[in-house]
């Protein structure tokens, strides 16, 4: 979405940070090492920008989030800093940097919103074009504050898209050659917008002709139902293929990460979508 936003701004993309007029970096939060390497890569980004003052740096994603303005104080480098509700207003805040402003974009978006297009309409038409596959969001954020994980407090509650919007988007992505359509969403099975469940989305997209295949990540196992282990016998295109998070096999160490479920009940899961799709392909997270 980023690079398609700047393309259609003029912008070329190039191999090497030494060929480029503007480096986003687009940081992720989920270990803590990722952000240490965020600050080595700016110390680096600074000296090819004291070589060639006209460079812009600007920082995205979760660090930028957690972090904010302290990234413009701590790196004089660096000319933005936009957290993930603010992947959209790249290009202004770039008019922003030419006019000479350092600005951080962190505020909250739909902070109070359960349903929310959080994509912009002309976001909907760019996705990731001319490759087989393409990631799909369908929400954003996360209410479950798992003890270990960062998301709630570096995407925000949990915040749906509405299905139609979500669908124009599916329709785009087909019509410009994608076959797999990967869902998105922090809690994906979580999804609900007015009186769309998870399983009517997916037999809405599952309907979008010449969709090949319909995958999801990542679901949580509470909120994996008998009808979306049914929708993976029933709908064409769903893949029998699940990602579904365990994180510890103890009881005990699933109360304290806060997991709200426990060992019986996602083994009782998985048998039901056996028994729904014997062949079924599972995969699983384990934090060691
Ligand atoms: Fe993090 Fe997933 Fe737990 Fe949400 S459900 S807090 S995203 S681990």
């Amino acid at each position: 979405k980023l690079l398609e936003q700047l393309h259609g701004q003029g912008y070329v993309r190039v191999d090497s940070p030494r060929l480029a007029d503007l480096v986003l970096l687009n940081t992720c939060a989920i270990r803590e090492k990722s952000e240490h390497k965020v600050y080595s890569l700016l110390g680096t980004l600074g000296g090819l920008k004291r070589a060639r003052p006209g460079l812009v740096i600007g920082v995205g994603g979760c660090v930028a989030q957690q972090r904010g303005e302290e990234i413009l104080r701590r790196v004089p480098a660096v000319d933005l800093v936009f957290g993930p509700d603010h992947l959209f207003d790249v290009p202004a805040l770039l008019g922003e940097a030419a006019a000479g402003r350092r600005v951080a974009r962190t505020a909250w978006r739909h902070r109070t919103q359960r349903v929310a297009n959080f994509i912009p309409d002309f976001g909907a038409a760019v996705g990731s074009a001319g490759e087989v596959k393409a990631g799909l969001a369908i929400a954003k954020g996360c209410n479950n504050f798992c003890t270990f994980c960062v998301v709630p407090h570096t995407r925000g509650r949990e915040v749906s898209r509405e299905p139609d919007n979500i669908l124009a988007e599916a329709r785009a992505l087909v019509a410009r050659g994608v076959k797999e359509l990967l869902l998105l969403g922090q809690n994906v099975n979580s999804y609900r917008a007015g009186g769309v469940s998870f399983v009517e989305l997916l037999r809405r997209l599952n309907d979008v002709p010449g969709l090949a295949r319909l995958r999801y990540t990542s679901p949580h196992p509470k909120d994996f139902s008998p009808e979306l282990a049914r929708a993976h016998a029933e709908l064409r295109t769903l893949c029998e293929h699940v990602h579904l998070p365990v994180q510890s096999g103890s009881d005990r160490i699933l109360k304290a990460m806060r997991r709200n479920h426990g060992i019986a009940s996602y083994l009782e899961k998985l048998a039901l979508l056996r028994e729904q799709v014997p062949q079924v392909a599972l995969s699983t997270d384990l934090i060691v």
